[in-house]
């Protein structure tokens, strides 16, 4: 979310108090694919399609 240059990335489920587990989303209207928020992804779970 903080490395996306125009916000395409939004919180879409957070959960739990101790294990927290959050959901993000893409807004693939907004995406302009640009590859930025792969290089942030500690766990290489984006792709761009
Ligand atoms: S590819 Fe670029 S525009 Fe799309 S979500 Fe990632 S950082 Fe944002």
């Amino acid at each position: 979310m903080r490395v996306c240059p125009i916000g395409a990335i939004k919180v879409k489920e957070s959960r739990g108090l101790i294990m927290k587990k959050v959901v993000l989303e893409v807004d693939k209207t907004k995406c302009t694919g640009c590859g930025k928020c792969l290089n942030y992804c500690a766990h290489r779970a984006i792709t761009i399609n």
